[in-house]
């Protein structure tokens, strides 16, 4: 049965993974000169211990209970991002970073897009946020290509 929009509450579900790794930010289309000026001493390979948190939005299931099974959350969380990045450099060693600078806002719109299509196969299920930490105070949010974008374009015309 398709729930009622009107009466069936909504609910975001977190699911938060750690995972170290070392990076170093650097731009091919930057001279070596440029890289160290705009990236300092992260322009050496260095490391992070990061927390992602991965926010799920939908409608509670009236059979369930859930919105999402988190079990099925976590296990996808694990496979499609902690899995191909804890332990490793990358700057180097991932092979969907490749052409990216790791920064941590491309991290994130990376793991949204590894993340995305298996969370809309849940039904009533779509990603809403991505939040990485790259340390205790530095962190950035990611709500997918669309209305943050359109924001950012009416904002400036
Ligand atoms: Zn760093």
């Amino acid at each position: 049965m398709t729930p009622d929009p009107e009466t069936t509450p909504v609910v975001e579900i977190v699911r938060r993974e750690e995972f170290s790794s070392a990076h170093r930010l650097h731009s091919d289309a930057l001279t070596d000169e440029e890289n160290r000026r705009i990236f300092g001493p992260c322009n050496n390979t260095h490391g992070h211990n990061y927390a992602l948190e991965v926010v799920v939005r939908g409608a509670v299931d009236r059979q369930t209970g859930m919105v999402m099974n988190l079990s099925d959350l976590t296990s996808l969380v694990q496979e499609k991002v902690v899995l191909e990045v804890d332990h490793k450099n990358l700057s180097e060693d991932v092979p969907f970073l490749q052409g990216r600078v790791a920064t941590a806002e491309n991290l994130a719109v990376a793991f949204w897009e590894r993340l995305q299509p298996d969370i809309e196969t849940f039904e009533g299920c779509r990603l809403h946020r991505i939040r990485l930490y790259e340390s205790q105070n530095n962190f950035v949010d990611y709500f997918g290509p669309g209305p943050a974008a359109a924001r950012i374009s009416s904002a400036s015309s």
